[in-house]
């Protein structure tokens, strides 16, 4: 059960040269988790805690898993991901199981970063009982809120939180010692998806004639995970045409294509 719903990796394959824009953003995560995992001493002479849990909010495929996996890798340390509601929903009656289950895989694999996905799934704001699943959400957020309490002389696992529905939150979660610091991850701006363009291209044979000013002009609105599936739509363009560099033409079908195509535009908002 833990393997199919928890995903661990040792030490992450990405880095902050691999996360566009966001600069803001990267400095407060690395602030709240980096900081206590390498310089735990720090805040032992200062005589504070550091913040227990972070959450990340803001729409889809903006880069919230990205920073995340970034952190843990600077830091050495396990990257333990599970979504929430995953843990709801694949197994009835397990959720408050999974995340007791999370927090001992995390202690025995410090340094930790543990990342819960879809956070909302668990600790949506009880506004009506809807089904008798709620009772079940409602064990694992609070156990889940449990764990955190009884964090104190925590040792070395940080826990990150992430969703795009920042409004459905109930605000048990957001509590000081909780959940206490929040970071908005927005779409990017040109400056910042200019920056995506260049790291999503980076392993890619691109013309001369491609301007990642003007591409960064053209995709307002766009967020990174789009900007990644424009530049592999881009080079199946130069493949279909039998060439070996991608041209601007190339992008700009791409990105027409996704504008057209099949993207779900009522997921994208928060
Ligand atoms: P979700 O809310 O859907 O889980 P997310 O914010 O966690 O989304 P990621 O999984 O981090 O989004 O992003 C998806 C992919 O899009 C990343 O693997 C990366 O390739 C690309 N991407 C997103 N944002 C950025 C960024 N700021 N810089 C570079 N690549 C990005």
């Amino acid at each position: 059960v833990r393997a199919r719903v928890m995903q661990v990796e040792e030490s992450p394959d990405v880095g902050y040269e691999d996360i566009g824009g966001l600069e803001e953003q990267l400095n407060e995560v690395r602030e709240t988790v980096e900081m206590p995992l390498k310089k735990p001493d720090l805040f032992k002479d200062v005589g504070i805690n550091p913040p227990s849990g972070v959450l990340l909010y803001g729409p889809p495929g903006t880069g919230k898993t990205l920073m995340a996996k970034a952190v843990a890798q600077q830091t050495d340390a396990t990257f333990i991901k599970m979504a929430g509601s995953e843990l709801v929903h694949k197994f009835i009656g397990e959720g408050a199981k999974l995340v007791r289950d999370l927090f001992q895989v995390a202690r025995d694999h410090e340094p930790a970063v543990v990342f819960i996905d879809e956070i909302d799934a668990i600790a949506s704001k009880r506004t009506d009982s809807k089904t008798s699943g709620d009772a079940e959400v409602q064990r694992t957020m609070m156990q889940l809120l449990s764990e955190m309490d009884g964090f104190d002389e925590r040792g070395e696992v940080r826990i990150i939180a992430a969703t795009n529905r920042f409004d459905m939150l109930d605000r048990a979660i957001l509590r000081p010692g909780r959940f206490d610091r929040l970071i908005e991850v927005p779409h990017p701006d040109e400056e910042g998806r200019e920056k995506i363009f260049r790291i999503h291209t980076r392993d890619m044979n691109v013309s001369d004639d491609v301007d990642y000013g003007v591409l960064a002009g053209e995709t307002d609105g766009m967020s990174g995970a789009d900007i990644k599936a424009i530049c592999t739509e881009a080079g199946m363009f130069a493949i279909r045409d039998d060439r070996t560099t991608v041209q601007a033409k190339d992008f700009r079908r791409a990105s027409e294509k996704l504008e057209t195509g099949d993207g779900d535009e009522d997921v994208s908002r928060t």
